[in-house]
């Protein structure tokens, strides 16, 4: 495994490779590697001459009451976990060399931000397409790999890529998820035992979903109250939104004909959990 800390040396490797015609693949998180993460390295690894694992907290998605300052980091046992699949490269910058003294740029995305996420975290995504555009740029990856766990976030990168001719194919990979149904996060460490044991209402509840959903139920209001109905039942859940939207705009649909996402968001005490599945 090979430790990249510099911005320099990264572009360096990132020409190279290309000069020498490699297909790299690059799978950006920002560490505390879970299973989640590891089955989106596997598949870059499987599909491409190389793999680049990015590890950066990124400080500019982060909003100003947001867990940047305690956001879990172990940078040593994420190198470990990415080698065990077969990454060769891992690019863990420092925040000053990615955004030195007088950084200026920002991306808005129109659209497919302003809903779910885009709504509650302002600033986040604009902060996303900033850290993935200049990670792009220096490992100039073939593919770039990104979970469905974080819905929003693939479908703003599929329309940045798109509208950008950035020359890169953007790779989803589905939700992973611990036996009892909880989708895999860095931040379910936050939880303590109780919310850990709550927590379960959002998968359980996305299951609610897509029962009504492969029944034949096409009333996104009805479909949305069961959700919520279900997600109540746990005391010490404060639901932030719970969302119908097109699988690619991101806009809220009435009456899924195309593929749609349930998605929501929900605070456990300090905790906000995101989870979401495609109906149809
Ligand atoms: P993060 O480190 O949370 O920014 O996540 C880095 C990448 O891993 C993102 O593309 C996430 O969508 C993906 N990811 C995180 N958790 C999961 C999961 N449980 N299943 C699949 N992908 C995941």
């Amino acid at each position: 495994m090979e430790l990249i800390k510099s911005v320099a040396e990264m572009a360096e490797l990132g020409r190279k490779w290309r000069a020498e015609n490699k297909r790299v693949g690059l799978v950006p998180t920002m560490g505390y590697l879970h299973e989640g993460h590891l089955e989106l390295a596997k598949q870059a690894v499987a599909e491409n001459d190389l793999t680049v694992i990015s590890i950066f907290v990124n400080p500019i998605q982060f909003g100003a009451n947001e867990d940047l300052d305690v956001y879990p980091r172990d940078l040593e046992g994420d190198l470990a976990k990415a080698e065990s699949v077969g990454v060769k490269y891992a690019f863990a910058p420092e925040a000053a060399d990615m955004y030195p003294t007088g950084f200026a740029t920002t991306m808005d995305v129109a659209g497919v931000t302003q809903t779910l996420c885009g709504a509650s975290r302002k600033g986040h995504f604009q902060g996303v397409c900033v850290v993935l555009s200049k990670l792009f740029n220096l490992v100039q990856p073939y593919r770039a790999y990104f979970g469905q766990k974080d819905g929003q976030q693939l479908a703003v990168v599929r329309k940045l890529a798109q509208d950008l001719n950035m020359p890169v194919e953007i790779c989803g990979v589905p939700i992973v998820r611990e036996a009892d149904g909880l989708a895999k996060s860095s931040r379910n460490v936050y939880l303590d035992e109780e919310c850990r044991k709550q927590a379960l209402v959002l998968s359980q509840s996305l299951q609610v979903a897509k029962r009504l959903y492969d029944e034949g139920e096409r009333d996104a209001g009805l479909i949305k109250a069961a959700v919520q109905a279900h997600i109540e039942t746990a005391p010490l859940a404060q639901i932030e939104y719970v969302e119908l939207v097109d699988a690619v705009t991101m806009q809220p649909v009435l009456k899924p004909e195309k593929p749609a996402m349930l998605a929501l968001a929900v605070r456990f005490k300090t905790t906000r959990l995101i989870d979401n599945i495609i109906l149809g």
